[in-house]
């Protein structure tokens, strides 16, 4: 009765409310009314246009707004145009370094060079690169050790299917098989259902963009203007990538203290305008897989889709069970996976170009594909974002896999998993050092304890290790290959660390003065990020450069 009579009441005062209203506005002109209405409206369309533009916290952005005004101060500018020119010579300096003949073609040679000459000019190029991989001494990056025989069966497939283009199966069936086999070998090996499907891409990135656009379009079909993807912090660039690329926001949730993401803010992030949720197994600052079951439970509840990262430890979580070390579900198993990514280029060991991303169901992979029925070309449609595909890049992964088999990639998962857990042990005996996050796969992160970690990083460098820099907060890895599976490697990079972060520790200003540590140092205290773009175009304009002459 008491809420019958309060329902009442309120709607009394509504009434009231209303006609008092409608009394005061029948004092002024009714064009003005709509005048006003309507340039009310544009104005908080814009203002909500303006402020969903970007997931970032408001303050933040007036921060960095206000930073940039000041930047364009005379004074201010001048400045900072001085350092960034002499910032411009050392990015310079440090990507042509390795470059020890400084001659650069920029035309093509009027007649062609022979075989012969062309091969001498490739191995000298070979020879530029300084860092040992074979031995372990460089994290990621090369997943493989690149065995003679390996290379001998690539480059016999390489010479079969090097002008094959699975855009046109008619022309090369053969490849359009092997793109089908390799997606269905690594399908069943993520338990996908019946029905389930998946394209082969260039890599991790291509598979995030392409099931992060499939969520997108079925978004915009079920009338979700701005799709929102939701993710850990600690989920991989390409989602930011991604949603750049598709015209989505992307709204960060907080990692624990384990860096696995917090599902009660994980579930705090989901309203009407999510179109997808991101687990990472394992995410690739420290290795740490998110609870995927969960997520998966977070998808079930509010009915929408869950991708699972796996583009890092796709070809390792599979075998983890087999290779002795337990793991929770990841895959299609769990009932509200909607997707996953899982790069062969990393631990499958393909050579580089190749991943795969796959759906529960052909429904979701159709909101991935491309048609322009129109066209004057002919009706044309794609599956990913790439046209004409390398054949060649299929053609090697699938002779990967099918080399290699399940019982070599046990092999391989038992050996990295099991080095990085006794480098874990070895590490936590450090006194500078602590390790970060869950090492649960095969990266192992560390900080520095009263130490500049990126100051260790630094030296680490100069003894011949090439690391990974992290940053929010600030921490190194090493991510684990076969190439550091081996007791010796351990015990080196362990013995090197020990004895650099004790040399920074005796340093007087424990490394902060060091070259990456002052950069990252700079950079953290300048709200303007726009000022980090800038040097960012530097470095990637210098890789495009032709070198400065000897001496520069
Ligand atoms: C490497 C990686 C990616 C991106 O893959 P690319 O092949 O480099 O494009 C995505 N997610 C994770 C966790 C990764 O480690």
């Amino acid at each position: 009765m008491f809420v019958k009579e309060l329902a009442h009441d309120a709607l009394a005062n509504i009434r009231q409310a209303h006609s008092s209203l409608s009394e005061r506005l029948s004092r002024y002109d009714p064009v003005l009314l709509v005048v006003a209405a309507v340039g009310g409206t544009v104005l908080y369309a814009n203002v909500v246009r303006i402020y969903r533009r970007s997931e970032e916290p408001l303050s933040k952005r007036l921060v960095a707004y206000v930073f940039s005004k000041v930047r364009q101060l005379p004074m201010v500018k001048a400045r900072i145009e001085k350092e960034i020119s002499s910032a411009k010579v050392e990015i310079m300096h440090s990507i042509h370094k390795d470059d020890s003949d400084r001659i650069f073609i920029a035309e093509i040679p009027a007649s062609g060079l022979s075989n012969e000459e062309v091969v001498a000019l490739a191995d000298k190029y070979n020879d530029y690169g300084k860092f040992a991989v074979e031995d372990g001494r460089v994290s990621g990056a090369v997943y493989t050790d690149r065995h003679q025989s390996h290379i001998d069966l690539l480059t016999k497939i390489y010479s079969k299917y090097a002008y094959s283009n699975p855009l046109h199966p008619d022309v090369f069936p053969g490849a359009r098989k092997m793109e089908a086999e390799t997606i269905r070998m690594v399908l069943n090996l993520y338990h996908g259902p019946d029905g389930s499907s998946g394209s082969l891409t260039t890599g991790g990135t291509e598979s995030i963009i392409m099931a992060c656009l499939a969520y997108r379009n079925r978004a915009h079909k079920l009338g979700i203007e701005s799709p929102v993807i939701v993710a850990a912090t600690t989920a991989h660039a390409a989602f930011d990538k991604a949603a750049q690329l598709c015209g989505m926001r992307l709204r960060h949730v907080p990692v624990d203290k384990n860096n696995r993401v917090d599902l009660r803010a994980m579930e705090r992030a989901i309203d009407s305008e999510v179109c997808m949720l991101v687990g990472s197994a394992p995410n690739f600052p420290s290795g740490t897989i998110d609870p995927i079951p969960e997520i998966s439970q977070l998808g079930l509840k509010y009915k929408v889709p869950v991708h699972v990262d796996a583009c890092l430890g796709g070809f390792l979580i599979p075998f983890m069970n087999e290779a002795g070390f337990l793991l929770p579900t990841f895959d299609f198993r769990n009932q509200g996976v909607t997707s996953i990514s899982c790069d062969t280029h990393k631990y499958a060991c393909t050579p580089k170009g190749s991943s795969i991303v796959m759906y529960r169901s052909k429904e979701l992979l159709h909101h991935q594909y491309f048609c322009v029925p129109e066209w004057s070309g002919g009706i044309y449609a794609t599956p990913t974002i790439t046209g004409s595909r390398a054949g060649a890049n299929s053609a090697a992964a699938w002779a990967t896999l099918l080399s290699f088999g399940r019982n070599e990639y046990v092999r391989r998962c038992k050996e990295i998993v099991s080095h990085t857990r006794k480098l874990v042990e070895k590490m936590k005996e450090l006194p500078f050092i602590e390790v970060f996050g869950s090492s649960d796969v095969s990266v192992v992160a560390f900080r520095g304890k009263g130490i500049n970690i990126y100051a260790v990083s630094d030296r680490m460098n100069k003894r011949g290790w090439n690391l990974n820099t992290l940053q929010n907060p600030d921490a190194i890895h090493i991510c684990l290959t076969i190439n550091q599976a081996h007791e010796e490697v351990v015990d080196a990079f362990i013995a090197d660390l020990r004895l650099v972060s004790q040399e920074v520790a005796d340093n007087a200003d424990k490394g902060n003065k060091d070259s990456t540590a002052a950069l990252y140092g700079m950079a953290a205290q300048i709200p303007d990020k726009s000022l980090v773009d800038e040097l960012i175009c530097e470095f990637l304009d210098a890789c495009y450069a032709s070198p400065p002459p000897k001496g520069h």
